[in-house]
């Protein structure tokens, strides 16, 4: 890469950087951000567009900055803007970088109107001219015109370090006397300025050489001695070529470049000069340098002149020796030629036109428009109509041409078919075929098939009328198309210039598409001074205009809405598309600034549409769920106050003055009037304890800290880190001890982010504020969790920082870092135990002796009991509207009721900016066993999804339905609905027996039949019989009524001590993962028919990083019970969970520990006694896969079952798969039942065959029939994670299809397409879509890294392990890509993926769920390094 843009990002102020046309990349961008994790010491950056023009930011930044800098590619447009603001920047402190190729035609029509040019030739040259370029610009305070060639490398090339470029260029000051030199002067004073400036040059060169130790000369030589021929050059690269009696010189400085320096180069000896220039489009007779060169050498006497000729310059790549030596004899010969040329001119013939590249993203909008209009699809200013009428084809001026012109033809057209209507010769068919085609001509489908019979009438019987013959003439009129102009947000910037204000004011029935790509995350880095029109305000003033707001990755279905209406709309229309990008990366980060910046409000969804005003309806529609929700709640608030002010009118001066406080200062004010309080009651030192904690561990330290504090006399405060400032401890007159956890990779946890970025910002100002401050710092993390030296840092890094950085701003340390490590033999308590003593003794406070026992910390065990079964005050946190979450310990009873808080974390830190509370929402799950539903069933879920969750649902792997983005005031009516359709969300995820699952064998009918049916009767026994879920969700009678007391027979107050998973498989498919389930049914079937069970136990998935306690473990059969006898093993099975499991430490209650503490036999033996009999021996089976068996499958019943893919379980809509829609027309014709299966897809079943062709038609329909997937894709599977799963570290749901793209691609290259890897992914160790059991996982640890495991078995026989504990995706794709290409070319007949990577020796089979971490990191050459 140039050296050049790493410079510029070091030495300028302000960088104006002109963005390349997409899809390439801006080079300066991504040096700013690498140098932005580097360096403090960052310019104000401002991005321009490409095609864009710079001068208005650079005017905006140069008065005040000591240097402005701008990079860009030089090109006619950029040229035209800049020339007119030449002689106005000329005395200013600016550098524009402005990369060229080897044609400087554009470039070199600056070079008159700047007071420096530089020419750089080299990446070296380049970097030192860079250097000097900003020092003379910084000093003189004068514009000089840099340019480089970008494209230059150069493998030794030497860079100056930023900390001595800083010291050369920061401290030195500007040359006050330099100020009114300029390049624009009357011919004497012209040469004397040209002096001065150059002496200025000459100045800043001796400087920059000491830096670089490199010279700088105006004109570099290769000198021959005595050379008879010298050959100028202004080229973007060197020649490297030595020819006898020839000198070669380059020119490096364009201007000011002294006759002086120009004689110098051409010696008395030399009869001739060469002058080659890289200009190969030049309008003018004479060339830059030449000029220079001639008139230099008239200071010669004439004898002694050599005489001069003009060449140009191609590609010096391409330049030989010979090519020199043959251009200087034809100089040579008697006549020279007129015109020189040396190398190869690109380009010297005019490139046809290409249509121009369309970023893939922006598809998205131009399949919309195909897939809703079809071939009635006008795009006016296609890129296709490049090739035919060359780029102007896509500019809005031709394309509302075009449109004015086909819209007169249509007019006359349709006054043709008026006066053929009065024509005699007209038979009666035709008659009314033309009239009719009048009535219809707007009509989207009449139009066209009238028009087609008129066409078709009018050729077989040709009438001899002009009218006719036009008619014929104008056919392509007679449909009524949907035309489209599709324009980007450029167009917004100068509504007048780009014709966006001629569409708007035409009065056509035309529609402007108008794409907006600035993501939200970079709307303050856009230029200001380039004011961006709010085109959708302007053309609503406008009148009689249809203006839409719409973001396909917020509202697909109101996408849809907007262009259909904009369509309908007769008169211009406006959609504005918001469709955030910088590059052509992946869908995920379009799709989180989409969510960031509709959330925010900054673009808001919305239609106006004034036909509707004509109709006496509202034109404006709100669509944006959540600014809908905050004006509701701001308008529910206004309605509150202005009641309250009716009722008590002496409250209102005190409401309306409170309104405009900030309620953060208030409480602030509140803390600080309690502390003080408490500061004047106790006579004991005060002790802050502020923490930052996301899973409860640092926080519950922390308050346990305060506690201990309070018992040995202090008077503690605790709180978040965030809920202080450095402002508030900069006034501390106590003790603070800090105590914070590691979020992702070394990042401070969310509740404390905000005093990170204000600590690190203070630091960088160089403040001491914290002189006062008396404090320690107790870390909490995991040395395990990073195992490579590499990233060793991010072991505790926010402890480590935070301590470091308040002794920088002048805190005094009172104790020293503490450090808890979950390695140690005692966890973070190790590490903790030699750290508060200290903190005691700074205190003076180590000596008293403390009676009072600590009191208890509140479990969950604590929240259950006290819950009256699970009612807890969830009643009361659901009508409490001043918050749309629900008090912290009911969110651990909601569970049980199937119901889980959660908040959006796409948009969780920008809303934190903006002071608002998280955007909380909840996750519903629906109980139901087997995963059977009806269509009815089917289709009332649909409807959830959109009346009260996020317009779409999940299939989940536990097999049922799951809705995400459901708000508090709909919580109820949602469950009320799923309720309408028998079906319940109770127990669906808490401390008991969650959803049965249940094979889904579509071809056994009876035995599918039995099985389900045996699901469902164990989830029946099973239930909570609380009725707090009747009477919270379903307003039923409440029971305790203080008289009737609920009663759970199985369960008791306390509960299970955490969940319990059931599943029921039907070998030879083991697609439930019978093994990763507490409790696992494996149906025995002799001679066809259903005997029983095997039974196995102490099956379960989660584990938590780097704790070695915690392991994922499969199931142990222990026998074989009866049908009759299933559901009575499995209340056992739980009950003596529930009598023996661990509900101490949550992290080890599950039922696989309570076995392996106890020992399996033992278990089974309490199992049995419970019971009263002995399970009887356990029987053969065999299972074969654990993957779905997609496609067509005939029951033993005749009916038929379609097994279909949906990636990762998700029900949605998107553009070219309308599943969603697909399934809800199948569900409202269906007569048999819809199978979810616990891999997350879904299987139509019992079609009888009557129905097949109607089944069969809309599953081709929407593309539901379509199973040409890899076997790759086929057998993946993700749980949800981000943006709503609150225990999410890294994105799974969203971003395994991305991996799977790519490698699948690998698999293809190994001609593996067709063989199933299973490969899961899940966002943390919870272990969600059962990621051990899979041949190969991904489990997230941080954004964008994961712990990669190998090993499973195929039909989850086998768990997996630990390969490699933190990848990336390029990792992945590495370590992968050679692992494949082995497994194809060296596996034996028949072996799997899994059973592979064990052979060929990466990784060790795991035995046992105890020895998981055995072996893990691979093994023999394939271990990884720790
Ligand atoms: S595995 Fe973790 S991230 Fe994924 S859904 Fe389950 S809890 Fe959330």
């Amino acid at each position: 890469m140039s050296p050049v843009p790493r410079i510029a990002c070091i030495v300028s102020d302000t960088l104006v950087d002109v963005q390349p046309p997409l899809p390439a990349v801006s080079h300066v961008s991504r040096t700013l951000a690498d140098l932005r994790s580097s360096s403090p010491h960052t310019p104000t950056f401002v991005s321009v567009p490409a095609g864009g023009d710079p001068c208005a930011s650079i005017f905006l930044h140069s008065p005040n900055a000591r240097l402005v800098s701008l990079t860009a590619s030089a090109s006619p447009k950029l040229v035209s803007y800049l020339v007119p603001h030449l002689a106005e920047l000329s005395d200013s402190p600016v550098v524009l970088h402005l990369s060229v190729s080897d044609d400087l035609s554009d470039v070199l029509l600056l070079r008159s109107a700047v007071p420096y040019f530089l020419l750089s030739s080299s990446a070296q040259q380049a970097h030192d001219n860079a250097l000097l370029a900003s020092r003379l610009a910084r000093v003189e305070r004068k514009l000089i015109v840099h340019a480089y060639n970008p494209s230059l490398s150069d493998s030794s090339l030497e860079e100056v370090p930023e900390d001595k470029i800083r010291q050369f260029l920061v401290g030195v000051p500007p040359n006050g006397a330099a100020n009114g030199v300029n390049g624009h002067a009357s011919t004497d004073e012209a040469s004397s300025v040209a002096h001065q400036l150059y002496k200025f040059y000459e100045a800043a060169a001796l400087a920059t050489l000491s830096l670089v130790r490199r010279p700088f000369r105006p004109l570099v030589s290769h000198s021959s001695p005595n050379p008879h021929t010298v050959v100028f050059l202004s080229s973007s690269q060197e020649l490297n070529i030595t020819l006898d009696g020839v000198s070669f010189v380059s020119a490096t400085l364009l201007n000011p470049l002294p006759p002086t320096r120009i004689l110098h180069a051409i010696p008395a000896s030399v009869s001739r000069v060469v002058v080659l220039e890289q200009i190969h489009r030049w309008s003018f007779k004479w060339t830059p340098l030449y000029l220079d060169v001639v008139s230099a050498l008239q200071e010669r006497e004439i004898e002694q002149r050599p005489t001069v000729h003009m060449g140009v310059l191609g590609s010096i790549d391409s330049i030989t020796d010979i090519q020199v030596q043959k251009m200087l004899q034809s100089v040579a010969a008697e006549v020279a030629p007129p015109h020189l040329q040396l190398g190869t001119i690109s380009g010297g013939e005019k490139a046809p036109s290409v249509p121009p590249h369309i970023p893939k993203h922006e598809t998205s909008y131009t399949k919309i428009l195909s897939h809703v209009f079809n071939d009635r699809l006008e795009i006016s200013n296609s890129p296709s109509l490049v090739s035919s009428q060359g780029e102007i084809a896509t500019s809005p001026e031709f394309a509302l041409g075009r449109v004015r012109g086909q819209l007169d033809e249509r007019d006359e057209l349709i006054s043709a078919v008026h006066k053929l209507l009065q024509s005699k010769g007209v038979d009666a068919d035709l008659h009314s075929l033309l009239a009719n085609w009048l009535l219809s001509k707007d009509d989207p489908v009449k139009s066209k098939t009238l028009g087609d019979t008129i066409v078709k009438a009018l050729r077989q019987s040709p009438i001899p009328d002009p009218f006719a013959a036009r008619i014929l003439d104008l056919h392509s009129h007679l449909p009524s198309l949907s035309r489209w102009i599709i324009g980007s947000d450029a167009w917004s910037y100068d509504l007048g210039a780009s014709g966006l204000h001629h569409a708007i004011a035409s009065g056509l029935n035309v529609n402007v598409l108008i794409i907006d790509t600035l993501p939200y995350s970079a709307r303050n880095t856009n230029d200001p001074s380039r004011r961006k029109h709010d085109v959708g305000l302007y053309a609503m003033n406008h009148g009689d205009v249809y203006v839409a707001s719409v973001a396909v990755y917020s509202s697909y279905s109101q996408v849809l809405q907007s262009l259909i209406e904009a369509d309908r709309f007769s008169g211009p229309s406006v959609v504005l598309a918001y469709l955030p990008y910088e590059t052509e990366s992946s869908a995920l980060d379009v799709l989180k600034e989409t969510k960031v910046a509709v959330d925010a409000g900054y673009w808001p969804l919305y239609r106006w549409d004034p036909s509707k005003e004509r109709e006496g309806k509202e034109p404006f529609t709100l669509d944006s769920d959540a600014v809908k929700n905050d004006l509701q709640a701001f308008l529910d608030r206004q309605n509150h106050l202005s009641q309250l002010v009716r009722f008590k009118p002496q409250f209102a001066s005190e409401l309306v003055s409170s309104l405009g406080e900030s309620v953060r200062e208030a409480r602030k004010r509140k803390a600080q009037q309690s502390y003080n309080e408490m500061l004047s009651a106790l006579d004991a030192p005060p002790l802050l304890v502020l923490y930052a904690s996301d899973g409860g561990a640092a926080e519950k330290l922390a308050k346990r800290l305060a506690n201990r504090g309070t018992a040995r006399g202090l008077s503690t405060t605790v709180a978040t880190l965030d809920s202080s400032s450095i402002e508030a401890l900069a006034q501390e007159e106590g003790y603070v001890a800090f105590v914070t956890s590691v979020a992702g990779q070394g990042e401070p946890p969310q509740n404390g982010r905000t005093f990170f970025k204000a600590l690190n910002a203070a630091v960088a100002r160089g403040d001491q504020p914290l002189k006062k401050l008396r404090y320690t710092v107790f870390g909490m993390g995991d040395s395990h969790y990073w195992p490579r030296p590499e990233d060793a840092q991010y072991y505790n890094k926010p402890g480590k920082d935070l301590d470091a950085r308040l002794e920088k701003l002048g805190a005094e340390r009172i104790a020293s870092l503490g450090l808890g490590d979950d390695q140690d033999a005692d966890g973070p308590q190790t590490g903790y135990k030699v750290w508060e003593p200290l903190l005691w003794k700074s205190l003076g406070v180590d000596a008293v002796e403390v009676t009072e026992a600590e009191p208890e910390p509140i479990t969950n065990e604590h929240i259950k009991a006290a819950s009256r079964y699970l009612r807890g005050t969830i009643l009361e946190g659901l009508e409490d509207t001043s918050t749309g979450a629900i008090p912290a310990s009911d969110t651990q009873l909601t569970k049980f009721h199937g119901i889980y808080q959660q908040d959006d974390r796409d948009i969780r830190d920008e809303r934190q900016v903006q002071g608002v509370e998280p955007a909380y929402s909840f996750m519903i799950r629906v109980r139901m066993p087997g995963g059977v539903c009806k269509p009815e069933q089917w289709l009332q879920m649909d409807q959830i999804a959109d009346e009260h969750g996020s317009g779409t649902f999940k299939i989940t792997t536990r097999q049922t339905f799951q809705f995400h983005g459901v708000i508090k005031r709909h919580l109820k009516p949602a469950i009320q609905d799923i309720n309408r359709v028998l079906l319940d969300t109770l127990a669906a995820c808490g401390d008991v027996n969650r959803n049965v699952t249940c094979a889904s064998i579509p071809t056994l009918s009876r035995l599918h039949q039995e099985v389900y049916q045996f699901a469902k009767s164990v989830s029946e026994h099973l239930i909570p019989r609380t009725t707090a879920y009747h009477e919270i969700w379903l307003d039923k009678k409440m029971v305790a009524g203080d008289a009737l007391k609920d009663f759970e027979p199985l369960y008791g107050e306390f509960y299970l001590p955490r969940k319990f998973k059931i599943a029921v498989a039907v070998p030879p498919s083991n697609d439930v993962d019978v093994f990763a389930n507490d409790l696992g049914f494996i149906a025995i079937i002799e001679n066809g028919r259903l005997k029983g069970f095997n039974v196995a136990i102490g099956g379960g998935m989660g584990v938590t990083h780097g704790n070695k306690k915690t392991y994922p473990r499969i199931g142990d059969i222990i026998g074989f019970c009866t049908v009759e006898q299933g559901k009575y093993v499995a209340e056992q099975v739980m009950l003596v969970q529930r009598d023996n499991g661990n509900r101490v430490d949550r992290k080890n209650a599950r039922l696989k520990y309570t076995i392996d503490r106890m020992g399996l036999d033992v278990y089974k033996a309490e199992v049995e006694k419970r019971l009263g009999y002995s399970l009887a021996p356990a029987r053969q089976f065999t299972f074969d896969r654990n993957i779905d068996d997609f496609g067509w499958a005939v029951g033993e019943d005749g009916r038929h079952h379609f097994m279909l893919f949906i990636e990762n379980g998700r029900v949605q809509d998107e553009p070219g798969r309308n599943f969603k829609t697909g399934l809800r027309e199948i569900a409202k014709v269906h007569k048999g039942t819809f199978r979810l299966t616990t891999n997350q897809h879904l299987c139509v079943s019992d079609i009888d065959p009557e129905d097949l062709p109607l089944i069969k038609r809309l599953l081709s329909q929407y593309k539901l029939d379509n199973l040409e997937f890899s076997g790759l894709r086929l057998a993946s599977s993700a749980c949800v994670a981000f943006p709503t799963c609150g225990l999410a570290m890294a994105e799974s749901e969203r971003y395994l299809p991305i991996l799977v793209d790519k490698v699948e691609a690998i698999c293809e290259e190994n001609g593996l397409r067709n063989d199933a890897i299973v490969m899961r992914m899940t966002g943390c160790p919870n272990g969600c879509a059962r990621p051990y059991v899979a041949e190969v996982a991904f489990v997230g640890k941080a954004p964008g890294t994961y712990s990669m495991l190998l090993g499973g078995g195929y039909y989850g026989q086998r768990m997996n392990k630990i390969y490699r504990e933190t990848v990336t995706e390029p990792e992945i794709l590495a370590i992968l890509k050679p692992m494949i290409k082995r497994y194809a070319l060296e596996r034996l007949e028949g072996e799997k993926f899994g059973d592979f990577t064990i052979r060929a020796g990466y990784i060790s089979p795991t035995i046992s769920g105890m020895g998981w971490y055995d072996g893990m990191g691979g093994e023999g050459i394939h271990k990884e390094i720790l």
